[in-house]
């Protein structure tokens, strides 16, 4: 039998790893009223960093026990190591409770938390997967909230974090950022790299996928896959799997020597 390719056995795991949702009433959080979203707008703050999601130890738990059981089936090579950190999370209902509530708040050092001392790569994976489909619920409960359509910030206004992909509008040529973590789509500049506050904009297409391209800057060495709304047909991009599809744009990106800047943060926020 061959090897699945990475594409392929990420394609598989990602298909799993979408059957774990969570129920719209798993997560809560204050409702922003307006002073606080009208600060959030004026200085960029996520609204998670004012009304955090709240979500049930026993359901965070139990989330975290169902994505080790896709990393076991599909990712063989970090089965064994994702065992031994789910042996070793914490079973105090109190340490619980710390553990899940930390889990949503940023600068939080999880891994002090366990028994033994896992390879952090392993467990941010793990980590970054369980918090994924509250963090999902989180935005669609918020949503309603915010006004996605006046952001215009580099960063994604429900969780904080860097976009993953952006999507260039057919009709209006409007661009849209989106976020890998919570799924949210907001619009951003038409111009300008979304990591800094270069003006400048380069991209390139490769032959047989000039339905993408990637913008770069020479500023801070980022770059975003992005979809060309005009040549995407009629059916509304699904950014999920567009991003999981153009792994190979990464690696033509970062072969150049161009940084993912959306992995960078989050490597930097598990420290
Ligand atoms: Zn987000
Ligand atoms: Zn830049």
């Amino acid at each position: 039998m061959q090897t699945p390719s990475i594409q392929e056995m990420l394609a598989n795991f990602h298909q799993e790893f979408l059957q774990i949702t969570v129920k719209a009433d798993t997560v809560t959080f204050n409702t922003p009223g307006e002073a606080i979203l009208r600060q959030a707008q004026e200085k960029a703050i996520p609204l998670v960093n004012k009304c955090p999601p709240r979500v049930r130890a026993e359901d965070f738990f139990a989330t975290m026990k169902q994505v080790a059981g896709v990393i076991r089936n599909f990712m063989p090579d970090l089965a064994a190591e994702t065992d031994k950190i789910v042996s070793a999370l914490p079973v105090d209902p109190a340490e619980q409770e710390k553990f899940a509530a930390g889990a949503f708040t940023p600068g939080v050092d999880l891994l002090s938390y366990l028994k033994t001392d896992p390879p952090p790569e392993t467990f941010g994976f793990l980590l970054n997967h369980t918090i994924k489909p509250f963090m999902r619920q989180y935005a669609v409960n918020a949503s309603k909230y915010l006004d996605t359509g006046t952001w215009l910030k580099g960063t994604c206004p429900v969780c904080g974090g860097k976009p993953t992909m952006a999507l260039l509008e057919k009709e209006s040529s409007r661009r849209y950022l989106y976020c890998g973590l919570c799924e949210v789509k907001w619009r951003f500049h038409r111009l300008g790299c979304p990591y800094c506050t270069s003006y400048e904009s380069h991209f390139f297409t490769i032959e047989g996928m000039e339905k993408y391209r990637v913008y770069y800057c020479d500023q801070c060495r980022g770059y975003i896959k992005t979809i060309n709304g005009s040549k995407a047909g009629d059916k509304d991009p699904d950014l999920f799997w567009e991003d999981i599809n153009t792994v190979q744009l990464d690696v033509l990106a970062m072969r150049e020597g161009y940084v993912n800047r959306q992995v960078e943060t989050r490597e930097t926020e598990k420290k």
